[in-house]
């Protein structure tokens, strides 16, 4: 067996702790005598570990008492409707840097007034636009931003002034750092990234923001997630043992989120440290606003781009290739993507360089 290291910006490499544990489990969980995936998800081995996984995540995330971690399925995308169907009732704010702002931008125009105050979009979405608080509109019911803008590769590295709730999407981010949950109203990632396989949406949300609402759909409504601990339906089972393995894998075999910073800022800057000695490849994005979580780059030739993906490929580095509407390079390296891989693209980058510079 050869594993390959796994570029993708998502589904995404899973730490192989997780994937062996998940392997010895397969065929009896526990003392069950069957598979997580036959549980039903009203026993009570699939209760513990839904419960499990709550509290891992609340432990790591340090999540106060007062926001509820709610299981939605629907991916993150689901999000860019239900949010503004749960918490909009005038207008929304939003920060425009890249594709999954746009795409949250289309979706909450059809249910409330959406008002863009700050975009990079007329630069390529090189840089997070600086907000400041006369650009922010009290009466608005929160601040949209994305904070790791999966597709270009930037991030926040301050968030916007607070003076309405934030709402922010953490898909390609959430759990590589330590944050401060408190700074938000709402947050929401999707899980193929840092927490397990697609599936399952983590939504943290300030309990005072869910309210009950009649004439929602039952299945749109955070309410409805909040009062059936996220099980009014069946829930992507598997998904959440997963999750609840990676969880327990960030706790125990990493030592929490401080400790996986260190290591993803490391892994990330001895990839923009070589990008930016180099004479090949380039990075576009403003050093400042650089993500830690996918590293894009070009060698400004895109026949040649496209060599090094298929290159790299053979060499069982694979998923470098970067989003379709922008091309170029991307090297996703979440939690779970070892040192070793990003030693072994750096030492294939140069090998590239020596041969094509
Ligand atoms: N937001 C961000 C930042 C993403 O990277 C993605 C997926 N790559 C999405 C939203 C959409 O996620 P999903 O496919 O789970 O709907």
């Amino acid at each position: 067996m050869a594993r390959v290291y796994n570029f993708s910006s998502g589904p995404a490499m899973q730490p192989e702790w997780v994937l062996k544990r998940a392997k010895e489990e397969m065929l009896e969980y526990g003392t069950s005598g069957q598979s997580v995936m036959e549980m039903s998800h009203r026993s009570a081995d699939f209760l513990a570990i839904i419960e499990s996984c709550k509290n891992n995540l609340r432990e790591l995330m340090d999540i106060p008492d007062d926001y509820e971690v709610l299981f939605v399925p629907g991916g993150a995308s689901l999000q860019f409707s239900m949010i503004p169907m749960n918490l909009a009732k005038n207008k929304v704010q939003i920060i425009n840097t890249g594709e999954w702002t746009k795409k949250a931008y289309i979706e909450h125009k059809k249910i409330v007034p959406t008002e863009i105050i700050a975009s990079s979009e007329k630069d390529g979405f090189t840089y997070i636009p600086d907000v400041d608080e006369t650009m922010i509109d009290p009466a608005a019911d929160y601040l949209y931003i994305c904070q790791n803008n999966t597709i270009y590769g930037s991030r926040y590295h301050q968030l916007p002034p607070d003076v309405i709730p934030l709402v922010a999407d953490l898909s390609s981010m959430i759990l590589s750092e330590p944050i401060d949950v408190r700074k938000y109203g709402l947050l929401f990632a999707g899980a193929q990234k840092n927490m397990g396989p697609a599936g399952i949406c983590v939504v943290v949300i300030k309990k005072d923001l869910i309210k009950k609402n009649e004439e929602l759909a039952t299945m749109l409504s955070y309410y409805t997630y909040a009062t059936n601990g996220s099980l009014f339906n069946t829930p992507p089972t598997y998904t959440l043992y997963i999750c609840d393995l990676v969880f327990q894998w960030l706790k125990t075999e990493i030592g929490g989120l401080q400790n996986m910073k260190k290591i993803n800022e490391e892994k990330a800057g001895l990839l923009y440290d070589f990008i930016d000695q180099s004479q090949l490849f380039s990075n576009y994005i403003n050093k400042r606003d650089r993500s830690i979580m996918n590293v894009t780059f070009v060698t400004g030739n895109p026949e040649l781009d496209k060599q090094f993906i298929a290159q790299a490929k053979e060499k069982a580095l694979v998923n470098l290739g970067g989003h379709k509407t922008i091309g170029g390079m991307r090297a996703s390296i979440y939690n779970a993507m070892p040192l070793a891989g990003v030693h072994a693209l750096i030492e294939f980058m140069k090998e590239f360089e020596v041969k094509h510079g």
